[in-house]
Formats: C-alpha cells, structure tokens, sequence
C-alpha cells in the first residue's frame, strides 16, 4: 500500500492521502480533492515515511517563506 502526499487544489495545504484512494477530504478547508487530479508532490511506502516526507516539505515551506 502506497501514500502520497497531495496539494490541495482549493487552499494549497500539504495532506496525505492512501494511492488507491480516488478522492480524499482535504483537512484544512474540507473540500473534496480528486486524487487522480491533484498535484503529488510525493509518495511514500508507509504512513511513517509520508508522515516524515509531510513534516519536511511543511517545514521547507515555512523557511521558504521566512527566507524571502
Ligand atoms: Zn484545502
């Protein structure tokens, strides 16, 4: 079973979802995100390593952001 880490096409937050999924409910805003659309910006072999993929792209994203 593999993960994937999306974007959500509504508000831009980073979630998890499952790859055999086809929609997933998007955390931050609550609209529904059609995996098979939505941006991936990776995936992962188990929840622990997409748990850790997530944590690093939010925290590259807030230095990003702090950065500039
Ligand atoms: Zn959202």
């Amino acid at each position: 079973m593999s993960f994937l880490i999306v974007v959500c096409s509504k508000c831009g937050g980073l979630f998890l979802g499952r790859a055999e999924q086809k929609t997933r409910t998007c955390p931050y805003c609550g609209s529904k995100v059609d995996l098979s659309k939505a941006k991936r910006l990776a995936s992962a072999e188990n929840a622990y390593e997409a748990s850790k993929i997530l944590r690093k792209l939010k925290s590259d994203a807030i230095q990003g952001e702090k950065s500039v």
